[in-house]
This record gives C-alpha cells, structure tokens and sequence, in this order.
C-alpha cells in the first residue's frame, strides 16, 4: 500500500503518540505511505518554544531528532508540516527530511481533522472474517472495510474457517483475498492440529515460512498458533505445540475454556438462575489459564491468552506476569462493559465465548486492563448471520460483531468512566498489540508507517449496527449512547475509510 503522488496533510488535529506521550495540536504531512513530519515545537498550538526536539522512533530504531527549525513560521496551509524524520540513519534522516517538505499545493490531499484525535490505527489481534467457509457471515472484503469504519489499520484473523487455517494453502488464499481488499494489514494465526480437530499438528512450519502480509511486517508467515474457538484439551499435544512455537518464534493464542465445565450461554450467576440454566463457571476459564501458565514456564513459549473475562484468570495472569514468565493477555470490550444481565436485555445478540460474566468480573478485568496485567484489547470480531442470531439464546451460534464499536465503546467506559487516561487506552489498542506482535506500527511519529486513524472523542451518538460496513449485525450495544466516532482511517497513506 502506498499513497500515490502529492501526499497528504492531515490538519488541525490533536495528535497523540501513546508511546512517547506527544499530545500536540497541529497538523502531519504523510508521503509514500510514511508519516514525514508530525506537530513540532512552535508548529502545532501545543508546541512551545524551540526545545522541543521530537522523539522520533523508526521502524529500525529510536532516533531522536530535533524538530525541524525550518518552517515558515507556523502559517499556511502546510505550517505545521515540519521535516522530520527518523527512520535509521543519519543519511536516511536528511533524504527524508528533504521530502517531508511540502513543495506545494499540487496534488496534495487535505484532510481537515477539525480538532479531532489523530492517533496511531488501531490493532486488533482478533478477529473472524469467516472466509473462507462461511461468507454468509463475513467475508475478507467486507471485514476489512468493517475493521477500517472502525479505525483498525492490521487485524489478526483467527484460523476457525473452513478449511481451517492448517496449511500454507489456506494461508496464502487468506493473505492474496486480504491484500486485494486493501484496507488492512491483515495477519493470521495459524491452527494447532489440522481442521483444529485437536489430533494432529497442522503444517505449522510451511505457515512460518509463506510469504505473507504478516511475514512482510512481522518476519514470520502467521503470527501464532491457536484453536481458537476452543482450547486444545489435549495437553500432551499442548506441549508439542509449544516446543515448535518456541523454536520459530511465534506466540501460542489461547481460548481458555475447559469444555467439561462450560457449554452453557451464560455465565454462572444471576442470569443463569433466572434464565434456568446451568451457567459456565469462572473455573471454565481459570482452569485451563493455570494449565497455559504453567506450560510457558516450563517450555518457556510465548502465550496469550485470548479473551480474559473473569476475575480469577486476571489473578492468574498478574501473579505470572510477576513472576516474570511470558504471558500477557487481551480483553474484549464486551466484558469491561457489560455483565450477564445483557443477556436478560439483548438476549442472543448478548451470547459470547467465553460469556458475559458478574460486576466483581467486570471490574477484575478493567483493574487488569489498568496496571497492565491484561495487556490489550481485542474485539473478537465474531459476525454471524442474522437468522442464526434470530434462533435463540440456547441454539445461536456464540459472538458478536465487534470492529464498529470497539474504540467508542471502549472509550466512553473506560475514559468517560474515569477508568484510564486516553493515551493509555490508546496504547492497549495501538502501541501494545504492535509490540506483542513484533510489528513496526501503533506509533505516530516521522519516519514511521501512516497508520492513523482519526476520531472524533467528542461527538456523541447513538451506535445503530444497521450502519454497519459488516455483514454481521449481531451486538448487544446497538442502541448505546457512545461517544469516540471515527471519521477517518489512513492505512499506510492510503485512506481506506472517510465518514
Ligand atoms: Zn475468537
């Protein structure tokens, strides 16, 4: 992906870099798919005096170079489009210095962010697209414009299609139907066992070595290994996975659940004794948490944990990460926002795996969410047809569409909740999945990718999901007075999405 001729300035935004804290009006100047130049001292109105030297990571490594005394004085439609660069060496930094500089009006794309957040695109290390299988539900086009409405610039696709993700095959016509849709880095992961039918390992080292999108960004053909949609029960195998995870240098995502102790809609609890179910226990889940800690401390592989939504697997996870072992873990939106009783309100549109939990849940996992035990956010994006959601609680398939209403969503209960500060909600949706993923992104800063997005914080609306740009409809927060719209998203310099 690269932005053809010309360029773009992005103007009058409130830049923020979660990395570095940068918190400046002003404006960013984009240029073959790298941002150029950002708001510097004296440029934005948030910039003062002549010290403010930007620190500038680049995809190679940090280098901090001084803002760009060169500007005209902060007038002008370019004034805040300051060279600034930092990607390598010094040579690289002047070459791109020179071309940061606009030379003029021609040709040049102007978006006017009217005071809204310009932020690094959002990653989303967890979504379903469906495809190929079941793209009555989703399909790779239709995710990917889904994932840019909602401000994602690289997702991760889980491998549960059908056929599963278990070959270099599956993969390559993945990653081909994702790079002609062209609006998101898209990544996968790559199943444990063939069909992830938990018998025999799948093709795992011809998936390391494809050349995918994902081998492009983050030098391996997938970027894990999971059963996604279940755990792999057998842990035998579990070790074995392990072991080769280990030894090509991908992390294991797991879906923690115990099957032997889940299977019900909902959770434990207030729902499921009005709703006269047997619920899922918390154990569901802490269960097989305990199993994966105590295999990355033995094996000493990367694991993730998908999906954390109860108290007892928090606890888990924060004692591991004491400890100093290789563990971190996502959340989803659904479960630092609502409880159980969604089920009562949204009936199937409310069913999840693993299910919506109590209050004492809810708040374990934004305390989680808070001091970095759970590392970020991840919506499990699980977009299902309409009349398969219309079946009922007992018989609906288990998910909900979720790239639309991630940023809001999280935004107005995290922020607005007076929970977390923005630049750290920002980092569990940007910065921190880059990092897990060992990818070059989630930064905003010259010299680094153009993957923003742009976010109007203080527009208040109402989340309707028959706007959605997804083909799946199914979420319990249509209806949600939200606050935190995306009005734009530029993948790589290229706008995939304007509202
Ligand atoms: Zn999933």
């Amino acid at each position: 992906m690269s932005v053809g001729g010309g360029g773009l300035l992005i103007k009058n935004g409130r830049v923020i870099d979660p990395e570095t804290g940068m918190d400046r009006a002003g404006d960013i100047y984009i240029e073959g798919g790298l941002i150029m130049s950002v708001p510097g001292a004296g440029g934005g109105a948030g910039g003062a005096g002549a010290a403010g030297a930007t620190a500038v990571p680049g995809a190679g490594g940090a280098t901090a170079v001084p803002g760009a005394a060169g500007g005209a004085g902060g007038t002008g439609a370019v004034a805040g489009a300051r060279a600034v660069a930092g990607a390598g060496a010094d040579a690289d930094a002047e070459a791109a210095a020179g071309a940061g500089a606009p030379k003029g009006a021609a040709g040049m794309r102007i978006i006017d962010a009217g005071g809204a957040i310009v932020v690094p695109g959002l990653i989303d290390l967890h979504v379903h697209f469906r495809e190929p299988g079941f793209c009555h539900k989703e399909d790779i086009h239709s995710g990917s414009q889904a994932a840019a409405r909602g401000g994602y610039t690289t997702v991760c696709c889980m491998p549960n299609t059908r056929p599963a993700v278990d070959c270099a095959e599956v993969l390559s016509l993945i990653d081909a139907k994702g790079r002609d849709a062209g609006k998101v880095n898209l990544l996968v992961a790559g199943a444990m066992t063939v069909g992830q039918a938990g018998a025999e390992l799948s093709d795992i080292d011809a998936m390391a070595e494809a050349a995918t999108r994902c081998m492009e960004l983050c030098g391996r053909g997938i970027l894990a290994l999971t059963e996604d949609g279940k755990t792999l029960s057998d842990e035998a195998l579990m070790r074995r996975v392990a072991a080769r995870a280990k030894g090509l240098g991908l992390m294991i995502m797991d879906h923690a659940e115990n099957r032997n102790l889940s299977g019900d809609p909902v959770s434990t609890g207030e729902a499921s004794r009005l709703l006269g179910m047997g619920g899922v226990p918390a154990e569901a889940e802490a269960d097989i948490v305990r199993r994966d800690i105590k295999i990355a401390e033995e094996i000493g592989c990367r694991m993730h944990i998908q999906h954390v939504s109860a108290k007892e697997s928090v606890a888990l996870i924060r004692e591991a990460k004491v400890a100093g072992l290789p563990v971190t873990a996502e959340t989803a939106p659904h479960y630092f926002a609502l409880t159980d009783r969604a089920v009562l309100v949204s009936g199937a549109n409310a069913k999840m795996n693993p299910p919506l939990r109590a209050e004492e849940d809810r708040l374990a996992v934004i305390e989680g969410l808070c001091d970095g035990s759970i590392d970020i956010i991840a919506t499990d994006h699980a977009p299902h047809g309409w009349a398969e959601k219309a079946a009922g609680i007992e018989k609906a398939p288990f998910g909900i569409s979720g790239l639309e209403t991630g940023f809001a969503v999280s935004y107005t209960t995290l922020v607005l909740g007076g929970y977390m500060g923005l630049r750290k909600l920002l980092a569990r949706m940007s910065l921190r999945p880059a990092m897990l993923a060992g990818l070059p992104r989630g930064r905003i800063a010259a010299g680094a990718a153009a993957d923003i997005a742009i976010i109007d914080i203080d527009e208040a609306y109402r989340i309707d999901s028959r706007d959605f740009a997804s083909k799946g409809r199914n979420t319990p927060f249509s209806g949600m007075e939200a606050r935190g719209r995306v009005k734009a998203t530029i993948c790589g310099g290229v706008v995939t999405y304007a509202g």
